[in-house]
């Protein structure tokens, strides 16, 4: 197998450097080559993806990535900055359905936010569909009216087949679990999601397994927080799935915890933490690595189609946290406080 490693921008070299130890003791005859994107694309080639990073990754079996983004690229004209090159290579590689698992380990039940009872054994599985809403949708811009003011206009749209797509994968995600799906719209208000519900209700009846359910997107990130383990499989839209996988992320304590993949039609995918670069605290060793490890673990279910080293790579991780160790986001009044590369080496120790 050939991987491509993209480390990114800020933290992103550095948690991606203990994933790819725990790849190399697992799987010695794979491929790793690495290649820049982000920030770390414009700096090297002008352009946050590199046409040779691009290619690298469409002759890759599966992409492990950082992440991108850091503040001293703010200023760069939009089609420059660090966040273009991943929304780029997301569409080129036609990556698009997003899973985002919100799990919270059981050592982790006091790092949440939310009372114990209502977090204890959460296991979610978010599905955003990732390459069109109204992130991609055209008419997009700021354009001047005649009045001499100016607006912004963007457009969400989804085709029937494209929500069919994404549908598909969440019903065969959800036989997978515990057969429940719940799709997320603003049926009532917006006529993309009318067609999105119609679409599922359709889809349904290949499923007759699973129960399927609807709900609004304000009532869903209600929900999420009021009682979210009545979810198991969540499917919904790019710009919902984004703002309502990052609230799920809380749940469990630190963003620094979730993974995420990101498949095409195939099943190859780009695997990378939920979080961003994380500036404020890059080159400082101490970043939590986990998100991006156990973003190694679904590269190895879901591309490879290796289970048995996923739930290697998932044990180690509970070990470890079993053994007291956290990174400073996660520390308790209990618990050891160890750097980023201390937690790779911890990991790989109780592989
Ligand atoms: P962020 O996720 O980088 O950071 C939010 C907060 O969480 C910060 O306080 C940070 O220190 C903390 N944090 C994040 N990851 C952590 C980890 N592994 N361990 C410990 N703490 C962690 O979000 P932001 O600050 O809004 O954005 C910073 C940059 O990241 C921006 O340039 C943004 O565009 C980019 N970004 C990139 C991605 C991506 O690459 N997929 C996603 C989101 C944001």
């Amino acid at each position: 197998m050939n991987i491509l490693t993209l480390p990114g921008d800020g933290i992103g070299p550095e948690i991606t450097k203990q994933a790819v130890k725990i790849i190399k003791a697992l799987s010695p005859n794979f491929n790793i080559d690495e290649a820049p994107i982000g920030g770390a694309g414009y700096d090297a080639d002008g352009d946050p993806l590199p046409q040779t990073t691009l290619q690298k990754a469409k002759d890759a079996d599966a992409i492990l990535m950082g992440s991108v983004g850091d503040w001293k690229y703010d200023q760069l004209p939009r089609e420059l900055r660090p966040e273009r090159g991943l929304l780029r290579i997301r569409s080129e590689l036609n990556l698009f359905a997003n899973l985002r698992p919100a799990m919270l380990f059981d050592q982790l039940v006091d790092a949440s936010s939310l009372k114990p009872n209502i977090v204890s054994g959460l296991d979610i599985l978010i599905v955003r569909e990732l390459t069109g809403d109204i992130y991609f949708g055209q008419p997009r811009g700021i354009h001047n009216l005649k009045n001499g003011e100016r607006e912004g206009i963007n457009t969400m749209r989804y085709s029937e087949s494209e929500i069919r797509r994404i549908g598909n994968i969440a019903f065969q995600l959800a036989q997978l679990r515990n057969k429940k799906l719940c799709s997320v719209d603003k049926a009532n208000v917006l006529e993309t999601t009318e067609l999105w519900r119609e679409v599922m209700v359709d889809l349904s009846a290949n499923y007759p397994d699973v129960s399927l359910s609807h709900m609004y997107v304000d009532n869903a990130a209600m929900q999420l927080v009021r009682a979210p383990k009545q979810f198991d499989v969540m499917v919904t839209g790019n710009i919902f799935g984004d703002i309502l996988s990052d609230e799920a992320s809380m749940l469990t304590g630190s963003i620094g915890m979730l993974p995420s993949a990101s498949l095409d039609i195939n099943n190859k995918g780009l695997y990378e933490p939920s979080h961003g670069s994380a500036p404020d605290i890059a080159g400082q060793d101490i970043a939590n690595p986990i998100a991006t490890i156990l973003s190694a673990a679904m590269m190895y279910k879901y591309t490879f189609k290796q289970p048995n080293e996923a739930i290697r790579i998932e044990e180690a991780v509970e070990k470890t946290l079993q053994q007291g160790y956290r990174t400073a986001d996660i520390m308790d009044d209990n618990s050891t406080k160890i750097g980023c590369e201390e937690m790779g080496d911890r990991i790989l120790g109780n592989l």
